[in-house]
């Protein structure tokens, strides 16, 4: 069996411990573990007057099913086995929830913060020319989406470079996901992940049993947790855990340091502060810890505890010194494989996250099919709901005497949106 303490030991550790459960033959169980494609480029970008030469990867972890999929993630951490180990992570991911993709990720060597908008336009879409080169992009082949220091903004520049290179490709939205809403993109997909986790999180907590066994009550209302990283995917948590779950934030750590505060920290208010500051620490009424001591925010005293950023963020150095009762896996391989040995022995409820943070790729699922059926979601029943439109619009106009405006007539049109569809689409699918 592999070691256990980097990130790809530790895919390959609970792989190898899941394995025997299966009853497959040990050939076909190697066919599953290895990564089938890993394409590492460099490639050249003139970037202030002078050429750089940026390191990136894409790596196809399983062809059982094309097109393979996964995210793109833009940082200085990035290398081989981290990429590695996230495509396997997407392969597992995609079969829990019956996603029919195999796995996949892209990795840019970059930090990403250090760049400006144009720089980075110029680095993603060289990155790209790469991969269609390679004929690792497409929609029946390999469809990116975002991932730790990409967003929507990233995929639309994929996605014109795609086209730019193969616009005749009738199917050519769906040669990656995660675009803006005006650009093939669907609503919902950017809050997706954090939904999910959400999801996944208030499941666990409806189960009495479990939540007896670690000396909780069930349910989310009340409960208190911390936040690691505020990016997309620990943004939505945090405001979904609040506003639907009734959850209570008491700790967030990020690159400029962690804040606590045993009472609560309105997520909205708290986000709004750090826009405004270029920094949450100092935000009124909480402990503040500077940059150096960021990893305490794991330790803080907490029900459920929500790493939403990068992997092994948890090791056997500090997971003796976690309070939190659940640990929820809302990035990718948080948890070290020693370090979940010595939690689970603690007795704690860890929720796993190729099924926590699926909500992204099931809902990039949704904008992939939408891209290749070239129908906007609710167009089949667009009859019935033209008819309750126009209804509404008349009885507005009767009552106020006017015509409707742009905004009125968008807000009535989203009754009839796919938002709802895409909610409990990704809601059925995660339950
Ligand atoms: N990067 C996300 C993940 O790790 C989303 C992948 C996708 O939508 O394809 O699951």
């Amino acid at each position: 069996m592999s070691k256990k303490g980097g990130f790809y030991e530790s895919v390959e550790y609970y792989f190898d411990r899941a394995a025997p459960h299966t009853g497959l033959p040990h050939g076909l169980l190697d066919q599953i573990k290895v990564c089938n494609s890993v394409y590492r480029m460099n490639f050249p970008v003139k970037l202030r007057d002078e050429v750089k030469v940026i390191e990136a990867y894409r790596v196809q972890h399983s062809h059982h099913r094309t097109p393979t999929k996964g995210g793109i993630r833009f940082s200085n951490h990035v290398n081989q086995e981290e990429v590695m180990a996230l495509a396997s992570l997407m392969s597992y991911k995609c079969a829990i929830v019956d996603v029919p993709f195999g796995g996949a990720k892209g990795g840019v060597k970059i930090n990403p913060w250090e760049y400006t908008p144009e720089e980075l336009e110029k680095i993603t879409r060289r990155y790209t020319a790469e991969l269609i080169k390679r004929n690792m992009i497409g929609p029946s082949v390999d469809v990116p989406a975002p991932d730790y220091g990409t967003g929507s903004r990233e995929m639309a520049w994929i996605y014109d470079t795609y086209r730019a290179f193969k616009g005749d490709e009738i199917d050519a939205a769906g040669c990656v996901t995660g675009k803006p809403v005006t650009q093939n993109g669907v609503r919902g997909r950017e809050e997706a992940t954090g939904r999910g986790v959400f999801y996944g999180i208030r499941e666990a907590c409806n189960v009495p049993e479990d939540m007896k066994k670690i000396g909780l009550s069930a349910g989310t209302k009340g409960k208190t947790f911390v936040l690691q990283g505020l990016g997309n995917v620990g943004t939505f948590t945090g405001k979904i855990c609040q506003e639907e779950g009734g959850m209570i934030l008491v700790g967030v750590g990020e690159v400029e340091g962690a804040i606590y505060n045993p009472d609560g920290i309105d997520i909205n208010d708290l986000l709004e502060y750090r826009k405004a500051n270029g920094s949450m620490l100092n935000y009124p009424d909480v402990q503040s810890f500077g940059k150096d001591q960021r990893e305490i925010a794991l330790e803080f005293e907490c029900d459920v505890l929500v790493p939403a950023a990068l992997e092994s963020v948890i090791t056997i150095n500090n997971a003796s010194r976690i309070k939190a009762k659940i640990i929820a896996e809302a990035a990718n391989g948080p948890v070290a494989a020693d370090a979940e040995e010595v939690l689970l022995a603690a007795g704690k409820l860890i929720i796993p996250d190729f099924y926590l943070n699926a909500g992204g790729v099931t809902v990039s699922y949704f904008e992939w099919l939408k891209n290749l059926s070239h129908m906007r979601f609710g167009r089949m029943d667009k009859r019935f709901n033209q008819g309750r439109m126009m209804d509404m619009v008349n009885l507005i106009e009767r009552m106020t005497n006017r015509d409707v405006t742009n905004e009125e007539m968008k807000i009535i049109a989203r009754g009839a949106d796919e938002i709802d569809l895409v909610r409990s689409g990704l809601e059925e699918t995660m339950i």
